[in-house]
């Protein structure tokens, strides 16, 4: 067998065995008692009309066009309706043949980075970044390389990046609002990155891709803008995903946009087609294509997530724990007391507390909080987290 895919199999992920052992401990000692924070399952119901859309097509549509395979690249009328969505609503150019339906974020990242990577290439991050982008690009035969970001705010550490592009660097790959930080990168980061990316593909005299990573463009609070990439380098894939703006992680739905006026932008479109034949999607779920054509511009209550972040930063913050604000996504990433994010975790288990250790996001000395679960808990965990800081003399 292949021995690549043996290990991706047999090796659970850190976040999947803290659920698994918070399953057996609700066994032990029940539910209610029990502070789960690792998993990043949206908490909050799909908004009502998303419901009545599946509800009206399933009563009125043709069930074998309904159910029935879709163009690879999905349906003309879905693509067209994301397309006059975008150009609306971001003032940039969007084009209905250089959108690609996609099962999630997720594949639509490994689907991206296979149309743009060849052997050996190399895709950079920063860190703390999603557990699994090692794996994606690993997938299209390219070599993650992860930069940490700044302490302080985690925005984008320039002289880091500046020295680790090289002529090998295929990609940059961002994530905004961030999977665990919760941090948005700000209008500034995001033109000195274009700036950065346009002077070094120069240089090399090679287009380095941005592949811009945004299940979460919607969930941000206070009126934090996320600034639309295509607007600021034209050499852009956005990979989206309805999984967190719709609370539809299960159904797998999403897109690519490659930005029509990117080097090679017809090329490039035609490769990402090509990688989703590879990668065997045949095509996105096409119900539920159908159900987000006329479901643009509608999100889920964030407002829930929001009073969560606000809950539970005030408490940590006063029990003397540090961490930077999250305007966005719905996690927390706490500095922890101790170097070993692996033992405070431990000891956090003790209170029933799970939560995940930053390691596998490529930041140690820290641990990650998915804050999307009910305000109730969150408010029983209080105590737990104050003996927890208690222990550590804050
Ligand atoms: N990217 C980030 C940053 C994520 O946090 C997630 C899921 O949690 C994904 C991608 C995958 O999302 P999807 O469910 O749309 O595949």
């Amino acid at each position: 067998m292949n021995q690549r895919m043996y290990g991706l199999g047999s090796k659970r992920s850190v976040i999947r065995e803290i659920f698994e052992f918070g399953k057996k401990r609700a066994q032990e000692v029940g539910a209610e008692s029990v502070y789960d924070f690792s998993l990043g399952n949206p908490s909050v119901n799909p908004p009502k009309q998303v419901e009545e859309v599946l509800e009206e097509l399933l009563r009125t549509e043709n069930p074998t066009a309904l159910h029935g395979y879709t163009s690879a690249q999905g349906d003309f009328t879905v693509r067209k309706a994301i397309s006059d969505y975008i150009s609306k609503t971001h003032g940039v150019a969007c084009d209905p043949d250089y959108i690609y339906m996609t099962c999630g974020a997720a594949a639509s990242l490994v689907i991206s980075l296979s149309a743009l990577c060849e052997e050996g290439d190399e895709v950079i991050t920063f860190a703390p970044y999603f557990t699994e982008y090692k794996v994606f690009t690993e997938t299209a035969g390219a070599h993650l390389v992860a930069l940490d970001s700044d302490p302080e705010t985690f925005q984008i550490d320039f002289s880091l990046l500046n020295k680790a592009i090289n002529p090998k660097t295929r990609a940059v790959l961002m994530n905004s609002p961030n999977n665990p930080s919760g941090v948005v990168y700000n209008e500034e980061t995001i033109r000195r990155l274009a700036k950065m990316l346009t002077e070094k593909s120069a240089e090399y005299g090679k287009t380095i891709y941005l592949v811009t990573d945004e299940p979460y463009r919607e969930l941000v609070y206070g009126g934090v803008k996320v600034p639309y990439l295509t607007a600021y380098y034209k050499n852009t894939l956005v990979c989206y995903s309805y999984s967190k703006s719709l609370s539809l992680p299960g159904e797998r739905i999403g897109y690519i946009f490659v930005n029509p006026e990117a080097e090679n932008a017809k090329e490039l479109y035609l490769a990402v087609c090509g990688a989703g034949r590879a990668h065997g999607y045949v095509c996105a779920p096409s119900l539920f294509q159908k159900m987000i054509a006329r479901c643009q511009g509608i999100t889920s209550d964030v407002s829930v997530y929001e009073k969560n972040r606000d809950l539970l930063v005030g408490a940590l913050r006063e029990y003397g724990f540090t961490c930077v604000q999250p305007d966005g996504a719905f996690y927390l990433f706490v500095k922890t007391p101790e170097p070993d994010a692996g033992a405070f975790c431990e000891k956090a288990k003790k209170y029933d507390l799970l939560l995940v250790p930053g390691d596998d996001f490529g930041c140690k000395g820290y641990v990650r909080i998915a804050y999307c679960v009910s305000n109730d808990m969150i408010r029983r965990s209080l105590p737990a987290f104050k003996k927890l800081a208690s222990e550590y003399g804050l």
